[in-house]
């Protein structure tokens, strides 16, 4: 069964590109294996990583990505059954911190800081969508 797993967490101490750059490799090497994709979004310190396959194998992955030392306080924001994939051309594809992209956190806050931990699961699922389509993406 395709499910689709939303979580968000907070980083654990100020990362550095290539901290974020290493999660990137990581992800991208061990998704590809086990056949997830997905979007991954740090902005203000808090991680918004969107998970899709599936069911067992994305389980299997949150609870792994719950034991790293880099991010706390995770909590899953969204969990849906879904019939097909959104994220088709990444294994692990991670938003550019660019001024460009700023516009659309914005338009999916209730405030002028983007805080995934008090969005519905609805706003998120329309948030994945506009990323998908317009945002800028690291290369
Ligand atoms: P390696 O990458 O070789 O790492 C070996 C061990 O060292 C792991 O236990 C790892 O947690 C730890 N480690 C590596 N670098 C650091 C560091 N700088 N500080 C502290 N500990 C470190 N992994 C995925 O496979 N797919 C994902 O989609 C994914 N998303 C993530 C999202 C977030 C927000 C975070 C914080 C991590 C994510 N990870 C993801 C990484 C995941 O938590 C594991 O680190 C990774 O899956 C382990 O990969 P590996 O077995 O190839 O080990």
């Amino acid at each position: 069964m395709l499910i689709q797993l939303t979580y968000a967490s907070r980083t654990s101490k100020t990362l550095v590109p290539d901290d974020l750059k290493a999660i990137l490799v990581a992800s991208q090497r061990n998704n590809t294996r086990v056949g997830i994709t997905g979007a991954l979004c740090l902005t203000n310190g808090i991680f918004l990583q969107q998970l899709e396959g599936d069911r067992t194998a994305v389980s299997l992955l949150y609870h792994r990505i719950l034991s790293d030392p880099r991010h706390r306080d995770p909590a899953i924001l969204d969990f849906a059954e879904i019939v097909s994939r959104k994220f088709t051309k990444w294994s692990m594809g991670s938003l550019a911190s660019l001024e460009s992209n700023r516009g659309i956190y914005l338009k999916y806050s209730r405030s002028s800081s983007f805080d995934p931990y008090s969005m519905a699961p609805t706003t998120l699922r329309a948030f994945f969508d506009e990323i998908m389509s317009n945002a800028a993406w690291v290369s």
